[in-house]
């Protein structure tokens, strides 16, 4: 199983993609705990994605593309995992397909948690994580709509893309896509 996780912030996309990696015993992947944990440990990477987690802004294609592939060519990935919050541009998406060719994998399904924006608000407020501060939250929800959203022509003209409700609770959001996943395997 391969799927990418889509939503913004606070949209339970951690959540989700911890359940199902338990579910199928396959590596969760969340590039913002990566980046915020390099942040910590002010590693190369570090340094060069700080100013953006802290001004809410994206990392830069490249940066992030090169970090997947080197990523994805580790051996624990080989059969399968839950990408969280990677893809988040319509360029990223395209270069993950390409690598994916290049491996001979194939995505299964792009999740998309679809959640109200001022939920997405009170719940990432709710947390106390680097970037979950007021006006940093507005701008990743600005680039949610202006970066991320785009990008789901892509994966719905590829027949990939799965809408699950995610303004339910934890245990029903997961019943849905428990159910949508089963019904498509
Ligand atoms: P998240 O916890 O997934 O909301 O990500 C936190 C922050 O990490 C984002 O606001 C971005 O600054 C950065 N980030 C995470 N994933 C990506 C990505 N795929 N492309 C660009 N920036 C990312």
């Amino acid at each position: 199983m391969r799927i990418v996780m889509l939503g913004g912030p606070g949209a339970g996309k951690g959540t989700q993609a911890q359940r199902l990696s338990q579910q199928f015993q396959i590596p969760w992947l969340s590039t913002g705990d990566i980046l915020r944990h390099e942040i910590v440990r002010q590693s190369q990477l570090g340094q060069q994605v700080q100013p953006y987690l802290e001004q809410g802004q994206l990392v830069p294609d490249e940066l992030m593309i090169a970090f997947i592939r080197q990523r994805l060519l580790q051996p624990d990935t080989a059969q399968g995992w839950i990408l969280d919050g990677y893809p988040r541009t319509a360029f990223q998406a395209e270069e993950l397909d390409f690598l994916l060719d290049e491996l001979e994998q194939r995505l299964s399904w792009a999740v998309l948690l679809e959640v109200e924006e001022s939920i997405l608000m009170q719940r990432s407020l709710a947390r106390s994580r680097l970037d979950d501060e007021p006006t940093l939250i507005e701008r990743r929800i600005q680039a949610l709509f202006e970066q991320t959203l785009p990008m789901l022509d892509y994966y719905e003209q590829r027949g990939r893309l799965l809408r699950i409700n995610g303004s339910l609770t934890p245990d029903q959001v997961e019943q849905q896509l428990l159910t949508r996943l089963n019904a498509s395997l």
